[in-house]
């Protein structure tokens, strides 16, 4: 085999953006996966290119809130009584970074990334002549009573001193945007920058056919073969060994499993969430994404139909499906838009990837030199895929970095 610069293990909209950055700056890239790229994480979400997010989705504060959860009636989380004892400590810490303060920390540190989202992302479409599965029509959060909007003060006046353009909506004006949409909430806010996506898969498939068509091979493998021989990083893939200087582990949610075994273990949690399509009723249609705030779920108009994605449920990666939540938010969802009939026979379900102060970790491997991360993007890894792409490739090639790549160090959590 030719001679390789960088093994990119995980061909997610993360890896396969960081094979592209690298590729685009004149390495020799292997893009490795098991499966073919984009089919895990990357396929199922709500496609939403989020550079608004101003701050994180939080643990509840409010006790009742919590209370709702607890008793599984909340339809935002749900959670597997048998696997509290093991995510209890992540819990514990995402409970400390939802602190109002730390809140604002991680607004501050994730702005550079979030503001390069949509941009990144319009870029790398241009060049794999895919940018007809852009949408630059905003996302539409929907508000049903006064506290919920009400405690959005302190979120819009950051936003606007962050310069992210949005409008504020009252339900009519709102309804002008989405005429589909019944007039059962009070409050909107129209976030006009935001980008979405008709179909993340085919974004993901059209950036791995992009890394190909600059020399980059994509092939199948199994990360957990990955070890050092002499002086480089090898992997065995179902075309013999190969070897590289530099590798790059960008496998979201099963990434522990493959760093552990180098002694590299980060307080990775995950957030698992499901989707589903539906048709319109009628002639019912959406524009862009829509959010319904309090219930917790999003309807984002896709190829397929429109998709409905719950809200988190903290159970084990790898436990049977508990899709409970669609039971308990469907009634209020058809209350909002009329959603036909669903067009597949079961959910979908996916994991976010999370560290618990909801940032990524981009950048070296500590205690393995010529290793590189890039996972841990939680909510956001479509978002920024391509600008974690482009700053782990100025890393990796010695330019100068967009961004501070600081507060995305692996070291920030001294293990
Ligand atoms: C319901 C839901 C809605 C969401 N909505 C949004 C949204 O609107 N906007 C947004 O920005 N984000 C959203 N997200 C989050 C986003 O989908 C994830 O953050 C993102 O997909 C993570 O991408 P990734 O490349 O890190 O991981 P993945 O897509 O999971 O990629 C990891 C890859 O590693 C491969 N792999 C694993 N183990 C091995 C192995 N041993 N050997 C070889 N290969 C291996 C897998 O096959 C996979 O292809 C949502 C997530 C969910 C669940």
């Amino acid at each position: 085999m030719a001679r390789i610069d960088a093994i990119v293990l995980g061909a997610g909209i993360v890896g396969t953006s960081v094979g592209l950055h690298l590729a685009k700056r004149g390495l020799a890239v292997a893009l490795v996966d098991r499966r073919a790229p984009g089919e895990e994480t990357s396929y199922g979400n709500a496609g939403v290119i989020e550079g608004n997010t101003v701050f994180p989705p939080a643990f509840p504060s409010d006790p009742i809130a919590l209370l709702r959860i607890a008793l599984k009636r909340a339809p935002e989380a749900n959670y597997h009584l048998t696997f509290l004892p093991q995510v209890a400590p992540w819990l514990l810490e995402f409970r400390a970074a939802s602190r109002p303060q730390q809140l604002l920390e991680t607004a501050r540190l994730m702005r550079p990334l979030f503001a390069r989202a949509v941009a990144e992302h319009e870029t790398l479409l241009a060049e794999a002549g895919a940018a007809r599965l852009l949408r630059k029509q905003g996302w539409l959060k929907i508000y049903r009573g006064e506290p919920a909007f009400a405690a959005l003060k302190g979120e819009l006046a950051l936003a606007q001193e962050f310069g992210i353009p949005y409008r504020a909506l009252e339900t009519d004006a709102a309804r002008e945007l989405e005429p589909s949409l019944a007039p059962v909430f009070r409050h909107a806010v129209h976030w006009q920058g935001v980008a979405s996506v008709t179909n993340p898969l085919a974004v993901t498939k059209a950036y791995a056919a992009r890394l190909a068509a600059l020399g980059a091979v994509v092939m199948r493998g199994n990360a957990r073969s990955l070890h050092r021989a002499n002086a480089h990083w090898r992997i065995e893939t179902a075309e013999g060994p190969l070897d590289a200087a530099q590798a790059v582990m960008a496998l979201g949610p099963f990434a522990p499993e493959v760093l552990s075994p180098l002694g590299i273990t980060l307080p990775l949690g995950v957030k698992r969430g499901y989707h589903r399509h539906y048709r319109g009723a009628g002639n019912a249609a959406l524009a862009r994404p829509v959010v319904d705030m309090e219930i917790g779920y999003c309807l984002a108009p896709m190829d397929q139909g429109i998709r409905l994605t719950t809200g988190v449920e903290f159970a084990a990666r790898d436990a049977a499906p508990t899709p409970v939540q669609f039971d308990r938010l469907l009634p209020s969802a058809k209350g909002l838009f009329p959603l036909g009939e669903p067009l597949e026979a079961a959910s979908w379900m996916g994991s976010r990837p999370c560290f618990p102060d909801s940032r990524p970790v981009i950048g070296r491997a500590p205690g393995q030199s010529g290793l590189w991360l890039a996972y841990g993007h939680a909510h956001w890894g479509l978002t920024l895929g391509p600008a974690t792409g482009r700053l782990l490739a100025e890393m990796m090639t010695g330019a100068t970095p967009f961004c501070d790549p600081a507060p995305y160090g692996a070291e920030r959590f001294g293990r």
